[in-house]
């Protein structure tokens, strides 16, 4: 596909991603996205987002916990 932002191409990439669910982060990796070539936006297509949320939603195993820091720029 074509970027939104720059125009440029995209390719499909496995990446790691952030992803939000009831309050709770993870970081999910292996995610299937479109990746553009140019400025790096990642488009990830809504089956692939609730594919996501089902596999969190239902038994699944943790491959490692992180302590985040949350951080005011203000
Ligand atoms: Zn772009």
């Amino acid at each position: 596909m074509i970027c939104e932002f720059c125009g440029g191409e995209t390719r499909k990439k496995k990446v790691k991603k952030q992803h939000w669910l009831r309050n709770r982060l993870y970081i999910v990796e292996n995610v299937e996205a479109e990746v553009c070539q140019e400025c790096g936006e990642r488009y990830f297509h809504a089956t692939t987002l609730d594919a996501i949320d089902r596999h969190l939603l239902k038994e699944h195993v943790v491959k490692q916990q992180l302590n985040v820091e949350v951080v005011d720029m203000a």
